[in-house]
């Protein structure tokens, strides 16, 4: 044996409860509302939570999952659990403009006549017009090479100046088993009944108070049933993962208007129950919300430590201190951007532009 000190444990982890996969079973939550999952495969989510809410009118779904076949036959298979058909559906409820999130809702529209609700400014996140004016997007000729791709596949440069990297064959093949049918199934659908914060909306025989909580998208909406303590929060609140908060947004300071949106949680009385969009109900909202807040000061201290040391950085180098390297690449460079961004607008750090790419200086 050497006399070489035993390795400190690594601290341990909570299990990432947004990883496990769609369980079939309907869980009554309170009267009137229900919690199902429907199957996701992408990285770190392995299902997202549908909740069904009942009233005299049939069931109006929150969230109803991915665009695919296959999420339309799971959520049809747990609606036919709860004792409803798709026609049954009356409302379409989205949180936010992510695929999981309103994958099902256009075929609700069409199958059941649905109704599309979302916050007023529901939109495609990945809308070209979304993004930075330097983004550069593709010519005409590249664009036909990208038919049948999502948008978002198609930007060839961040507005920060470095190239995006092409899709790895496993998101290529994830992508067309997703959209084997039809890809237009990817386009954000239209809402047809859009709220503003504070409105209240009946759902599940009770009224809910609708509250614009943006930051991980600019449109994210929670809906809050102060007779009963619910709170569905979408991705805005999630048990053990912090949601993604995206540098390519025509909007400044994302991270500003995240924690804007954090620190609402507080001041909302009567919560017992959090239904997150991923990851298992949970009851202390103001606790969570603050410990995500704590996440982004570490990280923020994290660039500040790192500007000084580097004095000029680029994003990906920046990146480099933020992510682990299995994490490097498009979204955890365009995290980076927003904390780098973050600093910027509080006077921190200074941006120039060398050699194409956006460089972040001690200000
Ligand atoms: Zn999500």
């Amino acid at each position: 044996m050497s006399g070489e000190p035993p390795a400190t444990p690594a601290p341990q982890r909570p299990p990432r409860q947004e990883r496990e996969p769609a369980g079939t079973e309907v869980t009554e939550i309170a009267p009137g509302v229900l919690r199902t999952q429907l199957p996701v495969h992408l990285p770190g989510i392995g299902h997202v939570n549908c909740y069904l809410l009942t009233d005299e009118r049939g069931v109006a779904v929150v969230d109803p999952g991915l665009p695919s076949p296959a999420s339309f036959a799971a959520l049809e298979q747990r609606l036919r659990s709860a004792g409803y058909a798709v026609e049954d559906v009356h409302t379409a409820v989205i949180t936010h403009s992510h695929f999981d999130h309103f994958g099902g809702a256009e075929r609700l529209r069409i199958l059941a006549g649905a109704e599309i609700l979302t916050h007023e400014s529901f939109r495609p996140v990945w809308e070209s017009t979304e993004v930075a004016e330097e983004a550069e997007l593709p010519t005409a000729d590249e664009e036909s090479a990208d038919e049948g791709r999502p948008p978002w596949f198609s930007l060839r440069r961040n507005p920060w100046g470095t190239e995006r990297e092409p899709l790895t064959e496993m998101e290529w093949r994830t992508w067309q088993e997703i959209a084997r049918d039809d890809p237009r199934w990817f386009a954000t659908p239209r809402p047809t009944r859009t709220v503003t914060d504070t409105q209240v909306v009946r759902l599940a025989r009770r009224e809910w108070l609708c509250l614009h909580t943006p930051g991980h998208t600019e449109d994210h909406l929670c809906l809050f049933d102060p007779e009963y303590g619910l709170i569905l929060s979408g991705d805005h609140v999630l048990p053990t993962i912090t949601p993604h908060i995206s540098g390519l947004t025509p909007h400044t300071d994302p991270l500003a208007r995240f924690f804007d949106s954090l620190e609402r949680m507080d001041g909302i009385e009567g919560v017992t129950t959090v239904l997150p969009a991923h990851g298992h109900p949970f009851d202390d909202l103001s606790g969570r919300a603050k410990a995500i807040r704590r996440h982004h000061e570490h990280r923020l201290d994290i660039i500040r430590n790192a500007a000084e040391e580097l004095r000029s950085g680029t994003v990906p180098q920046y990146m480099q201190r933020l992510f682990s390297e299995r994490s490097w690449g498009n979204m955890a460079e365009s995290e980076t951007f927003a904390h780098l961004e973050h600093l910027r607008v509080l006077g921190e750090l200074a941006a120039t532009r060398h050699d194409g790419q956006t460089v972040f200086s001690p200000a």
